[in-house]
């Protein structure tokens, strides 16, 4: 295969390339930085189609993915297990716009977080508003809750899911759009609201067959208790600076907390003789975490203390955690959380606790796509396939195949138009149990024949008209849709 310099060279020599070299090679594009590289595509796109005629197809954005039919299933149990578990929870899905003015994820989520420094989709809209595609979930559904005067009418338990969008370094589990499903409850204070909402996680992830799952959580205590706390950091890290990544050099002035979050593996070493935010807590803050470990325990939630375990949203106060996978490698957390007290009063609401978590949709599925998993197969949903051949035979088939459908019955229709026997091979394929037959002479008649696929019940002529009933009485108990 060509690479896509060598190509370009080729095409202003107008060597010979044929078309599909061509297109074999467009998988260059998806490797493509932005900028230069990328504008270079496209130029050398257009001039491939001035010279030759051929355009080369696009792919999608980096970072953002397909999800393809074999793959929709696992999401679909995925999401249809979650919708489960929140309603026996008595938690109500609220559903916000991707697209929020920029304003609410920097006030909300804090200016000198990466998220929103460097991870945002921003742009000016035609009217020169500055938007935001959002990267998270919980500023959106705390805006929309003070907006619509939701915490007046007693405290809110609320989930989401949905796309969210971060402007990341894209590798595995790692994705500029990708999927969240995620958990707030609003105007709840007690230690064992903490506890509930991770029980919520943590339930949904076993019922959902993920394995080697370990839950980590810390305080972060009150503000008052992270201030203190910060300066006795700083200057520990400033009298380390030398030994310090980069990254984390930066962030002593713009966010200090951060660098213990850092996932430089010298940096991390070096922390283990770092200040713990632990030591500076109030005492209240230490019993109300004291309160939230025995409520998890009374629970059997299995949980490690992790100290440095800070979360990368500036809003999150008291009890932070975050549930990692042995199985994921680097981007081993599933699922994030935390209490965020004052963030609804710092989006302009009335003072209200809250907490809450969200899960990565991407990071679960390649969890549950591990061979040890093992999937229901997504075919075999078929109930009826419908075979015709001829004209007035196909539109026959048209009209019974949507009358299967109207009575409840999953139906597909063979539109190829091939011999008998190929769409017999498809109709074997697909899984369904019977197939409904229109040729030349059944359409005459205006009947059909009605095959038993996978039993040994004896073919039937029966006329197009009642096929439906039959195969619901006859063979309804094979039948999923009857
Ligand atoms: P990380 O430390 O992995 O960057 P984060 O702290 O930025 O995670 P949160 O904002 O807490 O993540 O989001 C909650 C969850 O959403 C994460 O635990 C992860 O499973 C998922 N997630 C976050 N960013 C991405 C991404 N770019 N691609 C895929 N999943 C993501
Ligand atoms: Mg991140």
């Amino acid at each position: 295969m060509l690479k896509g310099s060598d190509l370009l060279s080729k095409v202003k020599e107008s060597g010979d390339i044929s078309k599909s070299d061509l297109v074999r090679s467009c998988g260059y594009v998806s490797t493509l930085r932005d900028g230069a590289e990328r504008l270079e595509f496209e130029a050398f796109n257009e001039a491939l189609l001035e010279a030759k005629g051929v355009r080369i197809p696009l792919s999608s954005l980096p970072g953002t993915s397909d999800l393809l039919p074999v793959e929709t299933p696992l999401w679909q149990r995925i999401e249809a297990t979650a919708r489960d578990h929140f309603r026996r929870a008595a938690i109500g899905e609220i559903r916000t716009p991707l697209l929020e003015a920029t304003e609410l994820f920097k006030r909300g989520i804090g200016e000198a977080t990466d998220v929103v420094g460097k991870e945002m989709y921003t742009f000016l809209d035609r009217g020169e508003r500055s938007c935001t595609l959002r990267p998270e979930g919980t500023a959106s559904v705390v805006r929309a809750a003070i907006q619509h005067g939701l915490l007046a009418k007693g405290p809110q338990r609320l989930w989401y899911g949905g796309p969210m969008f971060r402007y990341e370094r894209p590798q595995k589990g790692r994705r500029r759009q990708f999927h969240q499903i995620g958990v707030e409850l609003l105007g709840v204070a007690d230690a064992t609201s903490d506890a509930e909402a991770i029980a919520i996680a943590w339930d949904l992830l076993a019922d959902l067959g993920v394995a080697g799952l370990q839950l980590e959580i810390n305080s972060l205590g009150t503000p008052e208790d992270r201030q203190r706390y910060r300066a006795e950091l700083v200057s520990w890290l400033e009298a380390h600076h030398d030994q310090l990544d980069p990254d984390s050099q930066n962030r002593i002035s713009t966010n200090p907390l951060r660098v213990l979050d850092s996932k430089n593996p010298d940096t991390q070493a070096l922390l283990a003789g770092a200040p713990t935010l632990a030591d500076a807590l109030a005492g209240e803050s230490h019993e109300r975490f004291a309160r939230v470990r025995q409520a998890l325990e009374a629970l059997g939630i299995p949980f490690v203390l992790n100290p440095r375990l800070v979360r990368g949203l500036d809003y999150y106060g008291h009890t932070a955690f975050e549930i990692t996978s042995n199985q994921l490698g680097a981007q081993a957390t599933v699922c994030g959380g935390g209490r965020y007290d004052g963030l609804v009063e710092q989006l302009g609401g009335p003072a209200t606790p809250a907490v809450g978590w969200a899960l990565g949709m991407e990071r679960l599925v390649l969890l549950l796509s591990q061979p040890t998993a093992s999937e229901p197969a997504a075919a075999g949903a078929t109930d009826l396939y419908v075979i015709s051949r001829g004209e007035v035979a196909e539109a026959q088939a048209l009209v019974l195949t949507r009358l299967a459908r109207q009575a409840g019955l999953a139906a597909e229709r063979d539109a190829s138009g091939s011999a008998f026997g190929k769409q017999f091979k498809r109709a074997d394929r697909s899984g369904a149990p019977w197939a409904a037959v229109i040729g030349d002479s059944e359409a005459a008649d205006g009947v059909a024949l009605l095959k038993d696929l996978r039993g040994e019940q004896p073919e039937r002529r029966i006329p197009q008209q009642q096929l439906v009933a039959e195969l619901l009485g006859v063979a309804g108990g094979r039948s999923r849709g009857a």
